[in-house]
């Protein structure tokens, strides 16, 4: 890769470490963010650092098993997290995880956000907000927590810890943080109110559809009573 598209890459990452900083997505030295580059590297932010203060030093170009290959700092604490979630998701292109605090209040209690409540969230994010199980950060059996719901989902919650986000690429992946946290805030006050009304029936089908660029009617009976099988398209 070219130097000037790795400076660019490390550039977005500070901003976006900036920006959930700001969001007061993480604490002191919490949260991480990774960016696949192509060529089996991946620039990752280094363990120890502010998201909100970051310099292109803070930013550590590993390989697939986690190896330093260019800069000083030491790769953040949960590379394997990420490298795995890499390894699985060929079509992810960056990934973000943080402690953002509506988000991690569900995570906390053991509660699965509500599904099916708004439709902005499954645009953005996808139907699926798996809560994946307690594991000790930093360790193997973190990473491999997420593994049962890996197929599809853009975004998890993780007991006891957080939020992690993948994407296509990094606006992606920071902008799905960005509204889980939002969804996760307006859940919170809903349920503060008393029950949420779920969205209308057949309602998650033709979002889904919209999400992935078909008619709202793509999962709908055909002719023949056929509907698209689910996770198709
Ligand atoms: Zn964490």
């Amino acid at each position: 890769m070219a130097f000037s598209d790795l400076f660019r890459i490390k550039r977005e990452i500070i901003e976006v470490g900036r920006r959930m900083y700001a969001r007061g997505m993480v604490a002191a030295n919490d949260g991480n963010i990774s960016v696949r580059l192509g060529g089996g590297l991946f620039a990752v932010t280094a363990a120890g650092v502010s998201k909100g203060f970051m310099t292109p030093d803070d930013i550590v170009v590993v390989n697939e098993e986690g190896r330093r290959v260019e800069g000083g700092g030491k790769p953040t604490s949960e590379a394997k997290l990420h490298l795995f979630a890499y390894s699985r998701r060929p079509d992810v292109g960056a990934i973000c995880h943080a402690h953002p605090p509506y988000a991690t209040a569900f995570a906390v209690s053991g509660r699965e956000l509500p599904p099916n409540i708004l439709p902005e969230i499954i645009l953005t994010v996808g139907g699926e907000i798996p809560l994946a199980p307690y594991a000790t950060p930093s360790t193997e059996e973190l990473a491999r927590s997420i593994e049962e719901h890996l197929g599809e989902a853009g975004a998890f919650l993780l007991a006891n810890h957080g939020a992690l986000t993948l994407g296509g690429d990094l606006t992606q992946a920071y902008y799905r943080l960005e509204t889980l946290e939002h969804y996760a805030k307006i859940a919170w006050l809903a349920l503060s109110l008393g029950e949420v009304k779920p969205l209308p029936e057949g309602e998650l089908d033709r979002l889904w559809c919209i999400s992935k660029g078909m008619d709202p009617s793509c999962r709908e009976p055909d002719e023949n009573g056929e509907a698209a099988p689910p996770g198709t398209g």
